[in-house]
């Protein structure tokens, strides 16, 4: 700025200020220098938007920064938590606060060919134009829906951001058109990466943690109880005699059941546990600061909820059951990752051979392997080892 206060009140400018004003070039300056204004503030507010890793901060921070200009009467956003799936998640925003809004739709699919031909933000009515499809704009419009604007990545239309007409004045002005559609598409660059990242950590199949967020976790929870004075627990399961129920009806039906037993395992567990699939029909549980007792009784519940678990399917399915195998660690024993993985997979085999169907926490006559014929035979169902 202060380069350019010299610039037009340098005396050759000041001589020739006359000319200059009546062919417009000092207009076009000032129209310039508002043009780079908007971009520096957009650039800031496009980094404070980056700046945040969940999506909750994320929006949080879009509709903090855009409230700060003026009040549209709501902001939307609609996005696929798995975006190979359509189901869809959404959370509105008025002067700051969430808000219920009623908008009742349950895909965005119908929005799909036409941003993946035109990626920008766009003015809703154009759009509802364009698409000419009465039925899947009616929502929208209800509401009084004045922008959208597409989240794009590799699968396709992730979501979109939406924003109300204003509150109180007439329409947008140009300038905040263009702030507006610039900052969202910040956005949508910044919910997309967080989208990728969420999807890097879980299992496409069941929606659950993948394989290696789960080693992740346990590294971190094995050195923190190292750290502290207290116990955590992992459980790892595995359906039984799964090979024989694909057969009998087939691996989509099987998928369905996992769906179902993955949904089965997150209703049983704390929001701060681990659940994940570890691969194929096998699953794993992190139980940070979980006793023995504490997590018998989990793998129990969650045991008893499978064994009685209804799957709907074209035919009827027949009833599924899961194995499971329980260990306990805490500061003091001095082991690694892959021992405790070892150890309740040793749990695991015994609930096998001791019939399936049941759980078991590990022993330490379990890691002979000459003594887990013996221990198959002396473990019941139900009953607790203890626990090292
Ligand atoms: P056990 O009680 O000893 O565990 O018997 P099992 O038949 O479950 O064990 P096995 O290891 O012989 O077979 C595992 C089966 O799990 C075979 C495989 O087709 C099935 N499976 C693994 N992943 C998936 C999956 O993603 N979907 C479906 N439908 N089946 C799967
Ligand atoms: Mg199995
Ligand atoms: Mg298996």
């Amino acid at each position: 700025m202060e380069d350019n206060d010299s610039f037009i009140n340098s005396p050759r400018i000041k001589e020739n200020s006359d000319l200059l004003h009546e062919i417009g070039v000092l207009a076009h300056i000032e129209a310039l220098e508002r043009y780079i204004y908007n971009y520096k503030k957009l650039l800031i507010r496009g980094f404070n938007i980056f700046n945040h890793t969940t999506i909750d901060e994320i929006m949080d921070a879009t509709v903090r920064q855009i409230s700060e200009q003026f009040l549209p009467s709501f902001i939307a956003f609609i996005w696929k938590p798995i975006q190979t799936r359509e189901n869809i998640a959404m959370k509105a925003y008025k002067d700051f606060e969430p808000i219920e809004i009623d908008l009742n739709i349950d895909c965005i699919t119908p929005f799909e060919a036409f941003f993946k031909q035109y990626p920008k933000p766009i003015q809703f009515e154009l759009l509802a134009y364009q698409i000419d499809n009465d039925e899947a704009v009616k929502p929208y419009l209800d509401i009084n829906t004045e922008i959208a604007v597409p989240i794009l990545g590799p699968f396709g239309l992730y979501g979109i951001i939406l924003v109300g007409k204003k509150t109180l004045e007439e329409g947008y002005s140009y300038d905040e058109l263009f702030f507006l559609q610039q900052l969202l598409a910040f956005v949508s660059q910044a919910i997309k990466n967080y989208l990728h990242y969420d999807h890097s950590l879980h299992d496409v199949k069941t929606g659950l943690y993948n394989h290696g967020f789960f080693m992740t976790r346990l590294n971190e929870e094995v050195t923190r109880t190292k750290r502290g004075d207290y116990h955590s627990s992992i459980i790892v399961l595995d359906v039984d005699k799964f090979k024989n129920f694909n057969d009998s009806y087939g691996h989509l039906a099987g998928d369905r059941v996992l769906e179902h037993i993955a949904q089965m395992i997150r209703s049983c567990v704390r929001a701060d546990d681990i659940p994940s699939r570890f691969g194929g029909e096998e699953f794993t549980v992190l139980l940070p600061n979980t006793n023995n007792n504490t997590v018998w009784n989990v793998a129990e519940r969650l045991r008893n909820s499978v064994a009685k678990m209804h799957v709907p399917w074209d035919v009827p399915l027949s009833q599924v059951t899961i194995s499971l195998g329980i260990y306990t660690f805490d500061g003091k024993s001095d082991i690694d990752v892959p021992d405790i993985i070892r150890r309740a997979d040793e749990a695991l085999y015994v609930s096998k051979k001791s019939g399936r169907n049941r759980s078991t926490a590990w022993s330490p006559e379990m890691s002979n392997p000459h003594s887990t014929e013996e221990s198959s035979t002396e473990t019941t169902n139900n009953t607790l080892p203890e626990a090292s």
